[in-house]
């Protein structure tokens, strides 16, 4: 039984531990959980809202680490699948002197890329209330499979269905294979989350909006929102400078960002969406109802999710760095 299901790719970051343009030359590496929609279900757990991972990785060292670790937050691990033959996925980063990133991934296959239809764990999805998904699984045929799958079993028992395309270049073959599945994921989804950038990606203008110039943001929102009829709600994320959220019912708000000490910004729109799906479906919101959610509970949650997704930024790592509700009154209270 959990609430909330998110299915996608558990894998490991290993984070440079010194500043290097170039990964290969890092002398050592900080071992991090990672995988956005692993992260989402912790973020949710955190806030209360029982939620389950569904995934595959490894029967290796990682693997495992990786069940123990989303286990330990509170996050049901029923429908994790352990490959006897694929490893679990890394992921090198590191951070050159002046913020630039430089990824190397071992995914060769990955286990994640291995998962299929068969291995879902069907159960679990009937029992819960909303789903959650990403774009990194849409990248491969197998997982591909198994995501949409999942994904249409849910949709047609009536759960609300959440997405974040969670946009990662390198990952795929061509951007226009990027832009064409996440699309793909688009259709399917009552709730979505996009960054700034990623909106900017799918639209493929050479105007790139800023999130302070109002009326062309507004413009493309409600030009997404026009060419995908199922999303409900929409909300964009600026990094520190917050986050906006348009509805299907015309209705649309801006909230500033938190301002905080950022040591490491990754989980931060995880955590976000983790706590916009916890707020809805504590608030009684499903598919049917959300086009219709009043403004001021919108913004209410929004808000939380603004919190949650800054106070993600003051810890390193994603996993570690989620809060519970306690620790969001706090901050909350401090502003
Ligand atoms: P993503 O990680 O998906 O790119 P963002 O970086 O936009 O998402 O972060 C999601 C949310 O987390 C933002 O809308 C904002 O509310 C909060 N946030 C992110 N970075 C910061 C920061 N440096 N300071 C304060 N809040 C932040």
């Amino acid at each position: 039984m959990a609430d909330l299901i998110c299915i996608g790719e558990a894998l490991i970051d290993f984070v440079a531990m010194e500043p290097c343009t170039d990964v290969g030359a890092s002398g050592g590496f900080l071992r991090a959980p990672g995988g956005a929609p692993a992260n989402v279900a912790v973020a949710a757990a955190r806030l209360g809202c029982s939620s389950a991972f569904l995934g595959k990785v490894g029967e290796d060292p990682f693997g495992r680490f990786l069940a123990r670790t989303i286990a330990a937050a509170g996050v049901n691990i029923d429908g994790m699948v352990f490959a006897p033959r694929h490893r679990t996925g890394l992921a090198f980063v590191s951070l050159g002197p002046s913020g630039e990133r430089d990824f190397c991934f071992f995914r060769n296959p990955s286990a994640d890329m291995t998962f299929t239809p068969a291995e879902l764990n069907l159960p679990l999805i009937d029992s819960c209330k909303a789903i959650h998904f990403g774009s990194i699984t849409l990248i491969d045929p197998a997982p591909r499979r198994a995501t949409l799958a999942a994904i249409s079993h849910a949709r047609s028992a009536g759960k609300l269905v959440s997405y974040d395309p969670n946009l990662r270049p390198p990952l795929w073959n061509s951007l226009a294979d990027a832009r064409k599945r996440i699309f793909q994921g688009m259709r399917l989804a009552d709730l979505v989350k996009v960054s700034m950038e990623e909106l900017n990606f799918l639209f493929n203008s050479d105007l790139a909006v800023n999130c302070a110039d109002q009326t062309e943001l507004q413009g493309r929102a409600q030009l997404l929102l026009k060419k995908f009829p199922g999303i409900k709600l929409l909300t964009v994320t600026f990094g520190p400078d917050g986050s906006a959220w348009f509805s299907r019912n015309g209705s649309s708000g801006r909230i500033n960002g938190f301002s905080v000490e950022a040591v490491d910004t990754t989980g931060a729109g995880d955590g976000f969406i983790g706590a916009v799906i916890t707020g809805l479906l504590a608030a009684g919101i499903d598919s049917g109802t959300l086009a219709g959610a009043a403004d001021q509970l919108v913004t209410a949650i929004v808000t939380r999710a603004n919190a949650v997704g800054a106070i993600a930024t003051t810890t390193k790592g994603a996993i570690p760095a989620m809060p519970d509700n306690a620790a969001v009154d706090q901050f909350l209270k401090g502003q």
